[in-house]
């Protein structure tokens, strides 16, 4: 894993917090992405080199629906880049970590995805993130 890819920050109403976090940054989120599948609406902040997802339910059905019934808003999962999901993947699986996913997904910002089981990772949801060339 090469560095902390983004933070995702599961808000109630992507709306109110895209003013909250454009005040705080003083900057505009610089994407906006539904991502269907997922059941999630995003938004993402660039501040400095770091970067953060906040992201809506757009179903009640939802991961981040769920979440924020049982933990409310707040931090949601943690990123990290790879170079080659799937080999990490493999060598995740290898150390006795649980994948949600078997196979890398389609993400937003234009990324493959896979998430780690927050119950094997000290209770921290945990994507791994390859960029689509
Ligand atoms: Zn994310």
């Amino acid at each position: 894993m090469k560095k902390i890819e983004h933070i995702g920050i599961a808000v109630r109403s992507l709306e109110v917090s895209n003013q909250l976090f454009t005040k705080l940054f003083n900057k505009e989120p610089y994407k906006m992405e539904v991502v269907e599948s997922e059941g999630v609406s995003t938004s993402f902040f660039m501040t400095g080199e770091n970067k953060i997802e906040l992201l809506e339910a757009t179903n009640p059905d939802s991961p981040i629906a769920k979440f924020i019934e049982k933990k409310g808003e707040g931090i949601h999962h943690i990123a990290f880049d790879v170079d080659d999901i799937v080999a990490e993947m493999k060598r995740l699986e290898g150390e006795g970590f649980v994948l949600l996913n078997k196979e890398p997904k389609p993400g937003a910002d234009n990324k493959l995805v896979c998430f780690l089981h927050p119950k094997g990772t000290n209770g921290v949801l945990i994507e791994l993130c390859q960029e689509v060339r």
